[in-house]
């Protein structure tokens, strides 16, 4: 939670006053959230496409699984008429009543299930409707029964009533609401605002320490976790991981080979060519330091001399972005979170993935541009849809490559941002 809140500050900090944001600072601000979240829906959808932590097992496997399934069937069906005989309509509640419903379609559905389980499949889920209908408790605060609109607003109502009870019972949403509005009315409010801000960055720059001396302890956390999973998984965890590593990979090449030119071309007509040769040099810094806020000075110089930003734009642009806008940090966090609920069997219904894909974006946003940065955040992401912050442990040990190439893709589009907007302004005095 102190990594969460002080994050967010930092990343006002760095804005500035929104009520008076600049016209350049809110084209910046509007470049870096497109591309964040462009970034963030194709790192989405390759997961779901791939499913890197879903298990697919072979021929043979999957026969003695569906044997397997066929009586673990049978027995789930006599566990739930037993359930529906046994219990009275008030204490069958509505969420109840929906999850066993949800189970019966499966089996109704499935072509595992034989037929007379389907029939009674079928009896039970129609028995179960005339339950729901006696029983009066399907309050409108059931979650699963929320739209997407309603459920924001709860965790507004929520974050507004208490802060604090947000912030102890673990509500990442409510605090990133709470967080954020408190950091856009903190820019508003003059020159003291500055000594909330030093005090926020000593706060943040502490944590990370206990964070530090925490991470002296993660080899060993890393081999009780990857050997715990190996145990329940077998070797094929590596494969799994692999294929994680593969998902991000192609992700964050996608990202930096094809959608950033796109951008590059579409708005200043910068040859893609031109474009990489410009920045070749901030992006072997990247890759090899693995650090956005170090690539900075080099990514100023590529820009300036090599594309002939104007130096009034890239010198307000480029920081901001290296704080801001991390693409590849934001794709990275939404493929692993999703990829650790694959691997600890949870599915993430729509909700769960809206929720990913803006914390994954705000998580990003509020990671500091050094190495490992957008690991430490991604426990918000986790957290946020209740997924174990163990997960972190087991993509750890891969983690050192992808943050490699991810920081290289944060500077590349921090350096297209800079194109674009500099190529917007300078239309702009042309027709003025
Ligand atoms: N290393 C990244 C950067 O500096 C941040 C991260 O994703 O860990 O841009």
């Amino acid at each position: 939670m102190p990594i969460v809140v002080t994050s967010i500050l930092a990343a006002f900090e760095s804005i500035g006053n929104v009520s008076n944001l600049s016209n350049l600072g809110i084209k910046s601000i509007t470049y870096y959230l497109s591309t964040t979240f462009i970034a963030v829906i194709l790192g989405l959808i390759l997961v779901t496409l791939i499913e890197p932590g879903i298990s697919k097992p072979s021929k043979f496997m999957q026969q003695k699984i569906n044997s397997l399934q066929e009586s673990n069937l049978q027995k789930l069906v006599l566990d739930i008429t037993e359930i529906v005989e046994s219990e009275t309509s008030q204490s069958l509640n509505s969420g109840k009543i929906q999850d066993l419903q949800k189970t019966l379609t499966k089996i109704a559905q499935g072509n595992n299930s034989a037929d007379d389980l389907k029939q009674k499949a079928l009896k039970l889920i129609g028995s179960l409707e005339l339950r729901s209908k006696l029983s009066n408790d399907s309050k409108p605060t059931d979650k699963s029964n929320l739209s997407i609109k309603d459920f924001l607003l709860l965790q507004i109502e929520k974050t507004l009533i208490n802060p604090f009870e947000a912030l102890a019972s673990k509500n990442v949403l409510a605090i990133i609401i709470f967080t954020m509005l408190f950091g856009g009315a903190l820019t508003t409010i003059g020159p003291s605002k500055e000594k909330i801000f030093e005090i926020n960055r000593a706060i943040n720059l502490s944590v990370m320490k206990i964070i530090h001396m925490i991470m002296y302890f993660c080899p060993l956390g890393v081999f009780g976790l990857i050997a715990e999973v190996t145990s329940s998984l077998g070797i094929e965890v590596f494969s799994r991981l692999g294929l994680y590593i593969l998902c991000v990979l192609l992700g964050l090449a996608i990202h930096l080979f094809i959608i950033l030119p796109f951008i590059v071309y579409t708005t200043s007509k910068v040859s893609p060519k031109q474009f990489f040769t410009a920045i070749k040099p901030s992006l072997m810094v990247a890759f090899s330091t693995s650090s956005s806020s170090a690539t900075l000075p080099i990514n100023l110089q590529c820009v300036e001399e090599n594309l002939k930003v104007d130096k009034r734009i890239s010198k307000f642009v480029l920081p901001l972005g290296s704080t801001i806008n991390m693409d590849g940090t934001a794709l990275y966090e939404a493929v692993a979170a999703v990829f650790i609920a694959q691997l600890f069997g949870v599915s993430l219904d729509f909700q769960s993935q809206i929720i990913v894909a803006l914390t994954a974006a705000l998580a990003s946003m509020g990671a500091a541009g050094i190495p490992a940065a957008g690991t430490v955040t991604m426990s918000m992401v986790l957290a946020a849809v209740g997924l174990p912050i163990e997960g972190i442990g087991i993509i750890l040990a891969v983690d050192r490559p992808l943050d490699m190439c991810r920081t290289a893709v944060n500077v590349a589009s921090d350096a297209t941002g800079c194109v674009v907007i500099d190529s917007i302004e300078k239309s702009k005095s042309l027709f003025s």
